[in-house]
């Protein structure tokens, strides 16, 4: 009896259907809407599952959340907020794995975009003779897009570096990962989207066709649109992969190597993956005993060269060399011509060889032992810088030798080199100013174990920017974070303009994610 009156506290039956009662912060006009009514929910377990993030630092539960079955359906719930008399925030969800509140929508609505993925919207192009292509909605977990894909034998060309991400998230951040040194960021290998607009209305667009919405959208933190469809790049797919890790305790030969790797010089005959991680000394004393990649052994040889170096961190080039099995004896003979050039650790090689797929989930590996470990759903207060490539060393010193040398947060610090050339400056996606070729990318990617661990760690962020500040290095954050609206003037910079303009022509009522706190509302 408790749980039937407890249902009938959340649901009246109207016309047959069951609908949502009105929540108390939103029209009631909202809950006769015939098409989507049914597809509302106000009740306190689907709200709730929609009230925090991956990175549980901010808590915030919707009035209600929309679980679409197609894009009509969201267009419907925009028109219905924009031409209200008190418009109410609407927030694409995709995998809610962003850290600061992103997607969330307090006195609003949560679209719930992965129930539009049992529509399967994953549809191949691969014509003979022209290039080929996915029409991908923007619900669409990358994993399912690389299962489609690859029944064509094909792939896109640029990963985030785990696939449980929806591609409607990643394209409105920029998407990175250790191909883009080469074919730029996820944002770069689009050529079409569907975008629903902050006034309902949906819009195809590309560089040709409504080309300031197709721009604005990518890397727009969901802020000028909702992205239903995207039109992505493929290549043909390898089959399998070298993966290796190269050691260093110097930082000065390792982004060297690093850049080299990226360069145009290296890139023919060079590794199809370049990315980067940073091992604090104090990790290898305390940290775990061996990890998805390095043996118990293996890690022991690395804590020797840290004491023996006595460099406050070990750095690790990681590469990859993709080729198919009638090819096994030339990808050995260029890796080791490859390796030839470089300058890590003599004897400090780790390799493995594992198939395309297993080397694109491998993070999936990671979070199962994480999982296991009940250290994935925890607080992650992350990190991500851009740092232009004249400032890295003074980063590391001032970060890795000075902030943190006698720290070991638990987490994983990755530090990898990008071609500033392959990415689209018409795009709402931000990089440094720097006039620079390269930038790096810096993640510190933290898992706080306890409520002092959240204070800590965002002590230790808030140093890293007090530093940038202090020192005049441009710092410009990747999944970017700003408290204030001054915040994200600096931020865009010079674009600040532009997207303010963008923002008042697509999203007049300042309705879309509002989770960024990016502008306020109009209403
Ligand atoms: P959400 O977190 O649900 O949404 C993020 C923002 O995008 C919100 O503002 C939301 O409103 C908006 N949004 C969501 N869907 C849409 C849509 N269809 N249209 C318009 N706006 C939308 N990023 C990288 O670039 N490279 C990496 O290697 C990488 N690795 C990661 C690893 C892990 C374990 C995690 C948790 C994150 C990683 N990320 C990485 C970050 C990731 O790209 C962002 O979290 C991104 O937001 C995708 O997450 P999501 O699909 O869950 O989007």
């Amino acid at each position: 009896v408790a749980l039937a009156l407890l249902t009938c506290s959340f649901l009246s039956v109207a016309a047959g259907q069951l609908r949502p009662l009105p929540a108390a912060g939103l029209p009631g006009d909202l809950f006769n809407l015939g098409s989507i009514a049914s597809r509302l929910r106000t009740d306190r377990d689907t709200t709730a599952k929609a009230s925090t993030d991956f990175g549980r630092m901010v808590r915030a539960a919707p009035e209600a959340v929309l679980h679409p079955r197609t894009p009509a359906d969201i267009a419907e719930l925009i028109r219905f907020s924009a031409s209200s008399p008190a418009p109410f925030p609407v927030v694409p969800r995709g995998q809610g794995h962003s850290w600061r509140g992103q997607s969330l929508a307090p006195g609003g609505v949560v679209v719930d975009m992965r129930s539009m993925a049992r529509g399967h919207r994953v549809n191949v192009s691969a014509a003979a003779g022209a290039e080929p292509y996915v029409d991908a909605g923007g619900e669409q977990l990358w994993a399912d897009v690389l299962r489609a894909t690859l029944r064509h034998g094909l792939a896109p060309r640029v990963w985030t570096d785990y696939l449980r991400l929806t591609v409607g998230g990643t394209l409105s951040n920029a998407g990175i990962g250790g191909q883009a040194f080469r074919h730029g960021p996820q944002i770069a290998n689009v050529h079409e989207l569907d975008v629903i607009t902050g006034t309902g209305e949906m819009v195809t667009c590309s560089r040709d066709e409504n080309s300031d919405l197709f721009f604005a959208a990518l890397g727009g933190l969901g802020q000028f649109g909702v992205i239903t469809r995207a039109r992505i790049r493929l290549e043909p797919a390898p089959k399998r992969v070298r993966w290796v890790r190269l050691a260093y305790s110097d930082i000065a030969m390792f982004t060297k190597d690093q850049e080299f790797l990226i360069s145009n010089q290296a890139s023919d005959a060079g590794f199809n993956y370049v990315e980067g991680q940073v091992q604090l000394n104090r990790s290898f004393i305390e940290g775990p005993k061996s990890t998805p990649f390095f043996s118990t052994t293996d890690l022991s040889r690395l804590a020797g060269l840290a004491s023996r170096t006595d460099s406050a961190a070990i750095y690790y080039i990681e590469g990859a060399m993709y080729y198919n099995e009638d090819t096994t004896i030339s990808v050995d003979q260029k890796m080791e011509a490859l390796l030839d050039q470089l300058n890590f650790e003599p004897g400090f090689v780790f390799t493995k060889g594992v198939t395309y797929v297993q080397f694109l989930d491998r993070v999936r590996e990671e979070e199962s032992a994480l999982r296991s470990a009940g250290v994935w759903e925890v607080p992650h207060p992350w990190l991500n810088l851009f740092i232009p490539r004249s400032r890295i060393l003074d980063f590391d010193t001032g970060v890795f030798k000075g902030l943190l040398r006698d720290a070991n947060p638990a987490g994983i610090i990755l530090m990898y080199p990008m071609n500033k050339d392959r990415w689209d400056d018409r795009m709402t996606a931000m990089t440094p100013t720097a006039d620079e070729d390269v930038f790096y990318a810096v993640s510190l990617l933290w898992s706080a174990l306890s409520a002092d661990d959240v204070e800590q760690l965002e002590r230790v962020n808030e140093s890293v920017l007090d530093l940038c500040a202090e020192t005049g290095m441009e710092c410009k954050q990747y999944l970017p974070h700003h408290a204030s609206q001054e915040g994200w003037q600096r931020h865009f910079g010079t674009k600040w303009g532009k997207v303010a303009e963008l923002k008042a022509k697509y999203d007049p009522q300042a309705i879309l994610s509002r989770g960024h706190k990016i502008f306020r509302s109009r209403a």
